[in-house]
């Protein structure tokens, strides 16, 4: 397939096209490079623009036409969302409403998009199943949620076919170590550990420790970004056949707590983390287990990379390329 990727140059963009183009598909990406970077897009072609630039998306859309999109250009930060909410519904809900349109407009007719498990809010009971209904609680999460129901409304009115993956909490790098997470500023747990490691930061803040989980620190579903990427090829084979268009968890089904993490990050550190506790962080839900089985049944999708180790072990290198 040829296959447009917004936000290619991006941390879960660049290795989903590395991996797309390793399955042999042909790969263009679409990136403003607001938050991505040049030498991360290196695989398929480069198209410098902006998602809600419709003429340039469309004369894009026009010149390739793509068998399918993957759509990861959008804003992703909890935080930022809730001091901006306007950029994250200009950026998230009017970037897919351009590139809807350029769909419509152009014919293609098959849509992956980088969904979230903050889509799910606060929810009660763990792990969580696509059935769970949303109820996002940052703007992060409700423009997600929006871009879903604009698929639906497509859906129905246009025969678009779509799918939605709801990640969990991303992590770890190539395991070639060609790409990898780069976020400025960073706010992510694992590579904000490896800065209190290397000594760029004094200590890891670690947000709140009197949580009603076992050693009262946070729990997360963390998953390598090498099974996010062979996720986005087989949502989009999956359409392709003929599947039905919906929903998706991307988790392990098992929830590490922040402590947890810190002991993982020592192991393939070989070295102490500096930390100190710190109040809880807004908007932090306790925990977020996914029930990644309908992913596993339906798109045959299996993780191969996300054990605790593997993640630590393939985000330290990638922190320390160059360095030696
Ligand atoms: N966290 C922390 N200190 C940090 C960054 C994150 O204690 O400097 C915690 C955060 O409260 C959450 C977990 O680590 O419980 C994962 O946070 P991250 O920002 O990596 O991902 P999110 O869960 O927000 O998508």
């Amino acid at each position: 397939m040829k296959i447009l990727v917004t936000g290619g140059a991006g941390y879960i963009g660049s290795h989903a096209c590395k991996h797309l183009l390793g399955h042999g598909h042909d790969v263009v990406v679409y990136d403003n490079l607001s938050t991505g970077f040049r030498d991360l897009a290196r695989w398929g072609e480069f198209e410098h623009g902006d998602i809600l630039d419709d003429a340039r998306l469309r004369g894009c859309m026009r010149r390739h036409r793509p068998d399918g999109v993957i759509h990861f250009a959008a804003l992703s930060q909890v935080g930022e969302s809730m001091r901006d909410p306007g950029a994250y519904y200009r950026n998230n809900v009017g970037g897919t409403i351009c590139l809807l349109d350029a769909m419509r407009a152009e014919g293609v007719k098959r849509i992956v998009i980088s969904g979230t498990a903050a889509v799910y809010g606060r929810p009660e009971h763990m792990p969580i199943t696509e059935d769970v209904p949303a109820a996002p609680i940052n703007p992060y999460g409700m423009s997600k949620l929006f871009m879903e129901q604009m698929l639906r409304d497509h859906a129905a009115a246009h025969g678009l076919h779509w799918v939605s993956l709801r990640y969990f909490n991303a992590a770890g790098a190539d395991p070639d170590g060609e790409t990898g997470e780069m976020h400025d500023p960073e706010t992510h747990l694992i590579p904000r550990i490896f800065m209190a490691v290397a000594g760029d930061i004094p200590a890891l803040e670690l947000f709140g420790g009197d949580y009603p989980t076992p050693d009262g620190t946070c729990i997360r579903d963390y998953i390598h970004v090498a099974d996010l990427a062979s996720a986005h090829r087989l949502a989009l084979e999956y359409l392709t056949e003929g599947g039905e268009s919906g929903p998706f968890n991307l988790g392990t089904g098992k929830g590490s707590s922040v402590r947890e993490v810190l002991d993982a990050a020592e192991r393939a550190c070989g070295r102490p983390v500096p930390f100190r506790m710190a109040p809880r962080r807004a908007g932090d839900p306790p925990e977020l287990v996914a029930e990644p089985s309908r992913a596993r049944s339906v798109l045959g999708w299996t993780p191969l990379h996300s054990g605790m180790d593997e993640i630590m072990r393939t985000a330290w290198a990638w922190f320390n390329r160059g360095k030696s």
